[in-house]
């Protein structure tokens, strides 16, 4: 029993680890936080919470934090620490040098789904109004950039269909690529609890996640596929609906255009998409897909929910397009208890996309080659902004290392960590003349970094975080800032250091801005924001009281586009030297590479990475239960301890990816989806074989 004394004030304010939004209260005696209570009006999480937020402020005052700006000439130099104004003019001339001497598309940006709306507007409105560039790109990147793509061409706008609630209505859900128990825990009590009221699940997943066997919930089906063939599955669910007639004909006739659908489905009846042709490629059985299939098209209101393991694959942006293409083709969009639902890795996600921080979308997801959106955000900045795409975060450090790429400001994100082949990003890193790393901690990309601009954390700020069902919430200040400055101040004293009149007093304002340049935005604003304690997007006024279901009437592009899916498989083969398959996920206690749950005290966090291996492919390689074994793929090694279980199949390994001894990224591959460069982490060639030790 900890004693913490009465509490002498609160604030309400949003969990900083997942797409969830689970509201809290923040209790303070003084200046110290003594509790994080989850708010029992907060619409996400209705009075509920996971450990992990509950005990997130824990970071927020550890030792390692950094609180003094740092500068060095070299990466070999020791840091130095300087004023705040020493620090800015040092990295303002060091981006301007670069610009002079190599260029305007010299330099760019990487910001963080972690950030805040406002934080993240404000980088990339540097990026295009001060560096003149598009070379934004924001850690999406490498989780979520597939859905971007996938359900802006298909139903004409980057966002999941429904809010939370509308869980409480599915009679039948596909979980596919997902674990949200262990990545979304409030959302999974939700969804637990309808599964015990007598809805039917149906899991794609390589790995049997414990909602497949769990304690009084018992998947109905758990296709349980090689990794990197989910649009093959997807695809022969749709051959089963079609040649079977189970199809919505009416709701196509009316929402979807008749034409597309009648090519798609000439070519999804196709024998080779067949169940029997598909057991080949997968591995599931036919029957199995059959019986799904028939039960999501007949079972009532059919929704999907997925995650990483949707979109981190080469074929990621096919698999969500194939996804929406199974929801109008069973009718289940625009209504509760269906729809298309991404489960959004980070706290925002969602709004680090909607903020515009991709290097070909302004924010709202408007194209920059379109000249009249342009013409908006050029008169209201007083810039001329460019017109073609800039780079993306793989772009960026293969001009790194080719050496026509040489400053980069980097807000709140590890890619040495969390990027794909560690080799490559730190050569880009190296070869750079200015990094700049603006983050709570010293991570391992700051040791390639010139300029360390010490962040805030998610209670030292106001802003506002736009959770996995389009709801923005706000986050208020419970403390001051440690170092001085919240992030979003951080931003603008850099801006004006490179010569921008920037003069925003409160993050409020720059919400204003972003109201009036972002139509889906236009009615958002803080005083609503307290009025209505949270509000999901579109909010304007069409919507004043915003828009908890997507699609009701008609899609936001008009007609449902139905596009064909074909299958081709990832370029990452098995083969004597790496015979197995590693695809990775979560654990509850840890949030992503672990920079902050590795830092908040909790006796039940002293986890590790372990690798799941299947006890036939043990046996084979003498590999004993608790032994640490080395991993090796093309890429890399590491070493991990194993745990030998038959939640993965023969020939399939698993593995988080929390912490920075495993390094799990160091044997990732560098491909990545076609249509987006997110990152394929989900299959990687590899061999286990036993090890004395990491
Ligand atoms: Fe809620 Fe996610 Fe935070 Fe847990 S980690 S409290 S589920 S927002």
């Amino acid at each position: 029993i900890i004693e913490i004394g009465t509490p002498e004030r609160s604030v309400i304010t949003t969990c900083a680890y997942c797409g969830v939004g689970c509201s809290f209260k923040a209790e303070m005696r003084g200046d110290e936080l003594v509790r994080m209570v989850p708010y029992k009006h907060g619409k996400a999480n209705r009075g509920h919470s996971c450990v992990k937020g509950r005990f997130a402020y824990g970071y927020a005052s550890h030792k390692d934090r950094i609180l003094s700006p740092m500068v060095r000439d070299s990466i070999n130099d020791p840091w130095q620490e300087v004023s705040w104004s020493e620090a800015m003019e040092f990295a303002a001339n060091r981006m301007k040098g670069i610009i002079d001497k190599h260029g305007r598309h010299s330099v760019g940006v990487i910001t963080s789904s972690r950030c805040t709306n406002e934080e993240t507007y404000l980088v990339q409105k540097l990026t295009r109004a001060v560096f003149m560039n598009n070379n934004t790109d924001t850690c999406a990147r490498v989780c979520h950039s597939p859905t971007g793509y996938g359900l802006g061409q298909t139903f004409g706008t980057s966002a999941g269909t429904q809010d939370f609630d509308s869980v409480e209505h599915t009679d039948v859900v596909i979980l596919i690529g997902a674990n949200p128990t262990d990545g979304h825990p409030v959302f999974a009590s939700r969804l637990k609890k309808r599964l015990r009221a007598g809805a039917k699940l149906i899991v794609v997943d390589p790995r049997r996640i414990d909602l497949v066997d769990g304690p009084h919930i018992k998947a109905s089906h758990h296709l349980q596929l090689t990794p990197g063939t989910n649009v093959a599955v997807v695809t022969a669910l749709a051959h089963t609906i079609v040649t079977e007639g189970l199809f919505n004909e009416s709701f196509i006739r009316e929402r979807c255009d008749w034409d597309e659908f009648q090519d798609y489905a000439e070519f999804v009846s196709d024998p080779r998409h067949s169940p029997e042709a598909t057991q080949l490629l997968t591995g599931v059985p036919a029957e199995e897909l059959r019986a799904a299939a028939r039960l999501f098209a007949r079972g009532g209101n059919g929704a999907v929910y997925y995650g990483l393991g949707v979109t981190e694959h080469s074929q990621g942006s096919t698999t969500v397009i194939g996804i929406a293409n199974l929801a109008m083709l069973t009718g289940n969009v625009g209504r509760p208890g269906v729809g298309v639902n991404p489960l959004r890795g980070q706290n925002n996600v969602q709004g680090s996309c909607d903020m515009g921080s991709f290097p070909h979308e302004l924010p709202g997801y408007r194209h920059v080659k379109n000249d009249a959106v342009r013409d908006v955000f050029e008169s209201l900045w007083g810039v001329k902004i460019d017109n073609e795409p800039g780079l993306r975060i793989p772009n960026m450090l293969d001009a790194a290392v080719e050496g026509t790429f040489k400053g980069l400001y980097c807000q709140g994100e590890d890619i040495l960590q969390s990027d794909p082949d560690t080799k490559h990003v730190a050569a880009g890193l190296a070869a750079m003349d200015c990094v700049i790393v603006h983050d709570l901690f010293l991570n391992e990309t700051a040791n390639y970094a010139h300029v360390f601009f010490p962040g805030s954390s998610f209670l030292e700020k106001d802003g506002t975080f736009t959770n996995a069902e389009r709801r923005i919430n706000r986050v208020r200040k419970v403390m001051a800032p440690k170092q001085g400055y919240a992030d979003w101040e951080v931003t603008q004293m850099f801006a004006q250091a490179m010569g921008a009149n920037w003069a925003y007093t409160h993050p409020s304002q720059i919400m204003d801005e972003i109201a009036m340049l972002t139509p889906s935005f236009a009615g958002v604003s803080y005083e609503k924001l307290e009025t209505m304690g949270s509000v999901q997007w579109p909010c304007n006024d069409l919507a004043p009281e915003g828009t908890p279901l997507m699609h009701t009437q008609g899609f936001v592009r008009g007609k449902g586009k139905f596009i064909v899916t074909e299958y081709i498989a990832t370029d990452e083969k098995t083969g004597p030297r790496f015979p197995l398959l590693l695809t990775t996920g979560r654990i509850l206690s840890q949030y992503n590479v672990g920079a902050q749950t590795r830092r908040t005290d909790n006796v039940v966090w002293h986890d590790q990475d372990v690798l799941e291996i299947h006890p036939h492919d043990a046996e084979l390689r003498g590999v004993r239960d608790g032994q640490f074994v080395k991993l090796a793929s093309r890429s890399g090694e590491t070493a991990l301890m194993a745990k030998i279980t038959d939640r993965v199949s023969p020939g399939v390994v698993y593995t988080t990816f929390h912490h920075p001894d495993t390094q799990a990224n160091v044997i990732t591959t560098d491909f990545s989806d076609w249509a987006t460069n997110c990152p394929e982490y989900k299959v990687t060639a590899v061999q286990v074989s036993p090890s004395n030790g990491p």
